[in-house]
């Protein structure tokens, strides 16, 4: 795997990812804001508009992190509905579930500390499922698309949200110089840490490009895809399901 500055095999990336989660996770909501401008907000309700989700459905926001699209999917699937928050993460988890209990988001929310890459839930369990800038960090992200379709019921829907390709060369040379130069500044000086950063910045490069990512899904067995781009194509929203 080429990480753009450093050659990794598959178990250093895993390893690494980790270690990067880890570090970044008790600043993590406060740096998301910082980044994107808040922006990423815009984002997270476009996919909540996107979900089709309704009271009784059982949602998986997967790399759900700290749980800002679980918060809303469990006030909308109600008493009747489930919620999982899965990540590989267990600092992320933490995070996340201390702030869901503190606001009162409790019953039918549930956590769960899991691989994309190996779901352990049933097949055919979920109405939805969600993935919102996790994708990227996958190692196998082939085997860990073809594990979301097992577990999606039959009519179920697939969300991916993630950093794409910017659609003109413009805003593409503005949107590197800011994520290659700016990025891992502000993680050194608001959260100590810019290597954590500066992944995260590569880590974007190297993810694959709108039409990639919609074979790869395609590929697994997802049906009608399609992708809508936000913010120039910084950003892409991902669709398909299972039939
Ligand atoms: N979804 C949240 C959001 O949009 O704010 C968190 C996104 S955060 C950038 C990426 C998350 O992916 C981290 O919490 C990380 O632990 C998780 N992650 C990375 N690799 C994973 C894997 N193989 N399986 C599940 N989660 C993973």
């Amino acid at each position: 795997i080429d990480f753009g500055y450093k050659q990794v095999d598959k178990n250093e990336k895993v390893n690494f990812v980790a270690d990067v989660f880890h570090s970044v996770a008790a600043k993590y909501d406060v740096m998301n804001d910082l980044m994107s401008f808040g922006i990423h907000r815009l984002w997270k309700r476009y996919t909540i508009d996107c979900s089709g989700v309704k009271p009784g459905h059982r949602v998986l926001d997967l790399a759900g992190g700290t749980g800002d699209l679980a918060a809303k999917f469990s006030r909308i699937v109600g008493k009747q509905g489930q919620v999982i928050l899965a990540d590989i993460n267990h600092s992320m988890l933490t995070v996340g579930k201390e702030k869901l209990i503190n606001k009162g988001i409790v019953g039918n929310l549930h956590y769960v500390q899991a691989n994309a890459e190996a779901l352990p839930f049933p097949d055919n369990h979920f109405d939805l499922i969600t993935i919102a800038f996790g994708l990227r960090n996958v190692t196998d992200k082939s085997k860990a698309l073809a594990s979301m379709y097992r577990v999606l019921k039959p009519g179920g829907r697939l969300l991916v949200l993630e950093f794409s390709k910017p659609t003109s060369e413009t805003l593409s040379k503005v949107y590197d110089a800011y994520s290659f130069h700016v990025l891992p500044k502000m993680g050194e000086w608001v959260a100590q840490d810019g290597d954590s950063y500066q992944y995260l910045a590569e880590s974007i490069r190297m993810h694959p490009p709108q039409e990639e990512l919609e074979d790869m899904m395609k590929q697994v067995g997802f049906e009608q895809t399609s992708y809508t781009n936000m913010t120039g194509g910084i950003v892409a929203l991902h669709r398909g399901f299972k039939f």
